[in-house]
């Protein structure tokens, strides 16, 4: 076979293209012309038995799925019950509905964490796969910023660009803050500590503590410090963000910073816990090179002999 030039194979691409084209624009005025366009319905996404395959399915499923052997069920019924086609609206709602459902758009819940517990902010960003609070509310505010701007361009609004601002980072942390607090209010013991701490939610929906500093002039959110449970890895990074911005300080100063803004149920066992852990602590607090255990002494240091016995000059070793 004789080698082709690219010239001459891109000739070729362009060719095919052409036919495949023509291909399909004869095969549509074929259809037009066979057809009334009246004559085709609309059939909706969970009906369609081709988006079964579309989707991915397993065999067994696939087997017992009368949907998939004899079709969508309401071409039994007459056909003024089928359905109709919706509006385009409509069908952007639908679009919607059906990326809210999807396994990728759980992210669509980030926004409201508290609609429903598996479309949680924690089934998308995992805590405990960063090390650090500022990473973990600047990848939380972009994810909100990229719903938020899905459902901006289907209203036709302009979309947010750019850097983060402050408001969407407070956002973020807020929406963390709320998916905590969650799994503390199922704990039997909550309505316990409900009555010792004096709980409230604020108006943003947020538990919050009462101290007995708020006649004070100290800022809202540390006269009302919001709650944290022990055991979360969002009150992990919490307490090593307050213990960084001690730099690295002891067990009191990085309680009293936490205590800025947050209060957390055993909360100096929680700091004891991540400074025991913290590798900066462990490297300056570590103890300096020790002197080697002393060898054993030499023998003619420890015999019995008479004065003088042996002698030695110190800069040529003794004599024997
Ligand atoms: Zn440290």
């Amino acid at each position: 076979m004789s080698e082709q030039s690219i010239p001459r194979l891109e000739l070729l691409g362009c060719l095919i293209s052409a036919r495949l084209l023509d291909n399909i624009q004869n095969r549509v005025q074929e259809i037009r012309r066979l057809t009334d366009p009246k004559d085709w319905r609309y059939c909706p996404t969970k009906d369609n038995p081709a988006d079964i395959a579309l989707r991915g399915e397993s065999v067994s499923k696939l087997a017992a799925d009368d949907k998939w052997w004899y079709g969508p069920t309401f071409l039994l019924n007459p056909k003024d019950s089928w359905p109709v086609q919706p509006s385009h609206g409509e069908e952007s709602k639908n679009t919607l509905q059906e990326l809210k459902t999807s396994k990728q758009t759980v992210i669509a819940a980030v926004v409201d964490t508290d609609v429903q517990p598996e479309h949680s902010i924690e089934n998308l960003l995992k805590a405990s796969k960063y090390s650090k609070l500022e990473t973990l509310l600047r990848v939380t505010a972009y994810v909100q910023r990229f719903v938020d701007n899905v459902k901006r361009s289907l209203k036709g609004e302009k979309i947010l660009k750019g850097l983060l601002t402050a408001e969407e980072l407070e956002v973020a942390e807020k929406s963390w803050i709320k998916h905590v607090q969650a799994s503390l209010t199922k704990l039997p013991k909550y309505n316990k500590m409900k009555r010792s701490l004096s709980l409230f939610m604020d108006d943003e929906q947020l538990i919050c503590c009462h101290g007995r500093i708020e006649k004070s002039n100290l800022p809202n959110e540390t006269k009302f410090p919001m709650l944290l449970p022990s055991d979360h890895d969002f009150t992990n990074l919490v307490v090593l963000h307050c213990h960084t911005e001690v730099r690295h300080n002891g067990v009191r100063e990085t309680v009293t910073q936490v205590r800025w803004k947050y209060w957390i149920v055993r909360g100096r066992q929680v700091v004891k816990k991540i400074i025991a852990r913290c590798l900066t602590c462990k490297r300056l607090e570590g103890k300096s090179y020790g002197v080697p255990p002393a060898p054993p002494l030499p023998e003619y240091r420890l015999d019995n002999d008479v004065a003088f016995s042996r002698v030695g000059v110190d800069y040529a070793g003794h004599y024997s």
